[in-house]
């Protein structure tokens, strides 16, 4: 009597786990397919243009110390660098995020020397 309880106890105890387990894989399932499931494209246009207006906070804004060599990311020894901000310095093609112009594509050694005479500091 007494032994047939104690396995009646475990079997239920291992019932349980696995319906744990089978819980926690339809939880996780459930999130992924709310992570991935992206399908709202209605609405929310425009907002990004605003902000690149308002803000002219770039990362293509060089403050400090510039280092060109660290902006140089493919080591063609050329970057793009605004000819009239010039502490804005990408490298890749683009546009000033200050004065909209296009930036012009310059050695590393021509935008250290703009940089310097213009009086920006060059690592
Ligand atoms: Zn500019």
């Amino acid at each position: 009597m007494n032994n047939s309880k104690k396995y009646l106890a475990f079997y239920v105890s291992i019932m349980i786990t696995c319906l744990v387990l089978l819980f926690a894989q339809v939880i996780s399932m459930d999130a992924q397919c709310c992570k991935s499931g992206g399908h709202g494209s209605h609405g929310g246009g425009g907002h990004e243009h605003n902000k690149a207006k308002d803000e002219v906070k770039s990362e293509l804004i060089r403050e400090g110390q510039i280092d060109l060599k660290a902006i140089d990311v493919n080591e063609d020894g050329k970057v793009f660098q605004d000819q009239m901000d010039w502490n804005v310095i990408s490298d890749s093609k683009g546009t000033c995020p200050i004065c909209n112009m296009e930036l012009k594509e310059v050695t590393l050694a021509d935008a250290k020397n703009n940089l310097i005479k213009n009086g920006f500091e060059v690592k």
